[in-house]
């Protein structure tokens, strides 16, 4: 694949060392959001290649240095690749905006930098973090923790390297080897940084990345070849049941991230100038199209005459445009399918009662037509029965429902069939606790958002998945945690 050239490319599985086509010639391609353009040609992946690369994967997995080398060695390895991405992180920042549409700056500053970040934080993890011993009289008990296997990980196209360095990073550093699939949307990082990451010494066949869809194509091996040993996957939750299903045959154990409608609650007492930042950021940010956005903001019912007309005086002063350009805060939605899905909640919104306060329309302005631009769109007078309310827009839609009372909110917000992320805003720290020790969901943020400790569990409840990420939870998934009791000789 060229390196930083803005013509078209030419995309390729990479199975062990080889970059090679779909085993038929298939191909897709892959276009950008603001204008349609053509960025790149993209074999498309059939379940021949998913095997392929299966065997890539288990060659180098049992026959390979990467499962037996020491974690201090691993960590040499993936600082080195994060240190290539860092050398390369203009050109992966542009080349996620063009193929994903989400503003330059963010990619530039936030998402490529988290991938290094990712790297660095597993390497050094698996290298230095505790491990369980119990010495007991003569018995000396401890874990060992040998790398699983093989590793399947099935990634979105809404924050595509980030999302996919979720997976690939902690499956590395504990010693698996991987076969990476990225959305169809979003192909191009994935493939680049796996060039990038051979260049830094990640041996063949430890990362292989195939391209296409899922079910029948390229992904059903991923999901249902007993050769496999785990799979991570982000997505829906449809995917994901799907998922779940293909790897029961094997008893595969699945990660799943899975979707959200997840509840922001500003109570009177928040720092209103804070919580209309956060409100903003939890809904608009990445364009909408975020699994943890808090996309039912309740709002207690004394300040949702004030806080509303802030929220929706910062709504409409978002610059929504080309993400290339500075100062943008949103770029296009991913692809047209996804602009109508989420232009049909808005209509069915208004069809349900809901008044469109500011938004609902498909932005059209000038070079605006050429893509698929969609305002932030606030939506009142639902309740959280309303269809709008409890399914996954995945757009930038705020549905904005009153409360009166903190039973009342949590009511609420617990009243949704997923279960990712809570965000509440409130003065009163007794109340915040209690709210994060009754809300069934993942994780709570209270008066701040997105903030990310790569220690902390990242998951979801009910809908919204199934297992966690992160520190010692990326540990236990990607291992198999093996119980040692040796018996000492009497000193
Ligand atoms: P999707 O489920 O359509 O696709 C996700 C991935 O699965 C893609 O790579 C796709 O090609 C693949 N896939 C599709 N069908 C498959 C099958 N039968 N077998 C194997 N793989 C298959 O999701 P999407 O539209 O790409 O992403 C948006 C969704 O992801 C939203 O629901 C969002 O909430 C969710 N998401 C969740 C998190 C999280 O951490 N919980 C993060 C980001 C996105």
């Amino acid at each position: 694949m060229a390196a930083a050239t803005s013509e078209p490319r030419t995309v390729r599985h990479l199975i062990g060392s080889e970059w090679t086509e779909a085993s038929d010639g298939g191909t897709f391609e892959t276009r950008d959001p603001h204008d349609g353009s053509l960025l790149g040609t993209v074999a498309r992946g059939t379940a021949e290649d998913g095997s392929r690369a299966i065997g890539a994967a288990r060659t180098a997995f049992d026959d390979g240095p990467w499962s037996r080398m020491t974690p201090k060695e691993r960590q040499r390895v993936l600082h080195a690749v994060a240190d290539a991405v860092d050398a390369h992180r203009e050109e992966l920042a542009l080349l996620e905006t063009r193929d994903a549409g989400k503003v330059l700056g963010h990619m530039e500053h936030a998402e490529i930098p988290r991938v290094a970040h990712n790297l660095r934080f597993f390497a050094d993890y698996a290298a230095l973090s505790a491990n369980e011993a119990y010495p007991d009289g003569p018995l000396l008990s401890y874990v060992l923790t040998p790398p699983a296997g093989v590793v399947s990980a099935i990634s979105p196209w809404n924050a595509p390297l980030m999302l996919a360095s979720w997976k690939f990073a902690p499956a590395l550093a504990f010693g698996n080897t991987v076969v990476l699939k990225p959305a169809p949307q979003t192909p191009l990082t994935a493939a680049r940084f796996a060039e990038l990451a051979l260049e830094a010494g990640l041996p063949e066949g430890v990362l292989n990345v195939v391209q296409g869809y899922g079910g029948d194509e390229v992904a059903g091996p991923l999901t249902s070849d007993p050769r496999v040993d785990r799979i991570t996957f982000t997505g829906s939750t449809v995917t994901g049941k799907k998922i779940l299903a293909a790897a029961a045959a094997n008893l595969t154990p699945v990660s799943a991230e899975l979707g959200g409608k997840s509840a922001n609650i500003v109570f009177d007492d928040a720092d209103l100038d804070v919580a209309t930042d956060i409100a903003i950021k939890g809904v608009f940010a990445g364009n909408g199209q975020v699994c943890l956005a808090g996309t039912r903001l309740l709002v207690q019912r004394g300040i949702l005459d004030d806080f509303l007309a802030r929220f929706v005086e910062k709504a409409k002063a978002l610059p929504v445009g080309e993400p290339k350009q500075p100062g943008m805060f949103m770029g296009p939605l991913i692809e047209g399918p996804h602009l109508d899905k989420v232009h049909g909640y808005v209509e069915l919104a208004q069809t349900e009662g809901g008044k469109v306060v500011t938004g609902g329309e498909r932005l059209t302005d000038g070079d605006l037509g050429q893509g698929f631009y969609y305002p932030p769109t606030v939506i009142t007078g639902l309740t959280n029965q309303a269809r709008t309310a409890r399914e996954e827009i995945f757009g930038p839609v705020q549905t904005v429902i009153p409360f009166d009372t903190e039973e009342e909110a949590l009511a609420i917000a617990n009243d949704s069939s997923y279960g990712l992320a809570g965000i509440l805003c409130t003065q009163n720290l007794d109340r915040a606790h209690r709210l994060a020790a009754n809300w069934r969901t993942g994780m709570v943020w209270i008066n701040c958002f997105f903030e990310r400790d790569l220690r902390l569990p990242f998951g979801g409840e009910k809908g919204s998945g199934l297992g966690r990420e992160g520190g010692p939870y990326s540990r236990e998934f990607f291992t198999d945690p093996r119980a040692v009791t040796l018996r000492l000789r009497d000193s």
